[in-house]
């Protein structure tokens, strides 16, 4: 399903400190009312094509690293899944001269009622899944959780190592969509902060995009698990394989076999769940195919 994508259009002229020149940027944002946990492209032009503006800013704490794209600069930034109304677009313009403008932009989200749980996402795992973890087990769960996290802010360091849109890691049915709500054993644990595909054990994931792998893991969770640095703050994750075929540091194109989907892990069966993150901001995957799709 394609989510439909529109255009907030803010012409803005920045005035700057007495006896300098006046510079305007034109900002537009899509989905122009995002969900929370989406990722938004941002756009941003100078009026004047005599000037050549350089940008910073963060979206919900998160640096943006803008990119030349044709006469504009593009960026991507993560609305987190627990965003109340809005969140804030922060812009430094600076001009030629090195002379700089802040704004402050509100990006309107599209917030919904919490997601009742349906019956197709009453799961039922193992017991040892469904039992409040040991303090062992939950300073692992932590540890783990940590090492991802870690992952997620060092991908701001790394330059943007892709250019193609992403793409799904299978072409298979999707089987749970993110952010529905789940019960585990009859009792309402947590929401799903990732995408599931359907697979039988074996059957082949492929990157979503180029990237460096960022971490291949046995968690407590997440089983078998591969994280992609993408650069410029983006990362996905592969969970739940019965093996990965690719290293920490291997460089890998968008499209290449990097693991088998299998049923290790918190599971029901085997099957894929594939996470994206902005920064350590988690954001639906499928959205990151539809941002970086756009033209
Ligand atoms: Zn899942």
């Amino acid at each position: 399903m394609m989510l439909r994508l529109s255009f907030a259009v803010l012409a803005l002229a920045l005035a700057h400190a007495a006896g300098a020149q006046n510079a305007a940027i034109e900002v537009q944002w899509a989905p122009e009312r995002p969900l929370p946990g989406t990722l938004v492209r941002i756009t941003a032009r100078a009026t004047d094509s005599e000037s050549a503006p350089t940008l910073e800013g963060t979206v919900a704490g998160q640096p943006l690293h803008f990119a030349a794209s044709g006469e504009a600069f593009v960026a991507y930034a993560g609305v987190p899944a627990d965003a109340p109304g809005s969140v804030t677009l922060a812009l430094i313009v600076r001009d030629d001269g090195g002379v700089a403008d802040s704004l402050s932009l509100s990006i309107p989200v599209h917030v919904e009622p919490a997601p009742v749980a349906r019956s197709g996402e009453r799961l039922r795992v193992a017991p040892r899944f469904s039992k409040p973890p040991d303090s062992a087990l939950a300073a692992r769960i932590a540890r783990e959780s940590a090492m991802a996290m870690d992952v997620a802010r060092r991908a701001h360091e790394t330059p943007r190592l892709w250019e193609a849109p992403f793409v799904r890691p299978r072409d298979s049915r999707i089987t749970s969509r993110f952010g529905t709500g789940r019960v585990f054993n009859g009792a309402l644990r947590s929401r799903h902060f990732g995408v599931d595909f359907a697979g039988a054990a074996g059957a082949p994931v492929r990157a979503a995009n180029r990237g460096v792998v960022a971490l291949v893991a046995d968690f407590h969770l997440a089983g078998t698990a591969i994280y992609l640095d993408h650069g410029g703050g983006l990362v996905t994750g592969y969970f739940h394989l019965s093996k990965a075929s690719v290293a920490v540091g291997d460089t890998v194109s968008r499209g290449d076999i990097i693991g088998r989907v299998g049923a290790t892990g918190r599971v029901t069966g085997p099957h894929l769940h594939w996470i994206a993150r902005y920064g350590t901001v988690t954001v639906d995957p499928l959205s990151v195919v539809e941002a970086t799709t756009q033209k």
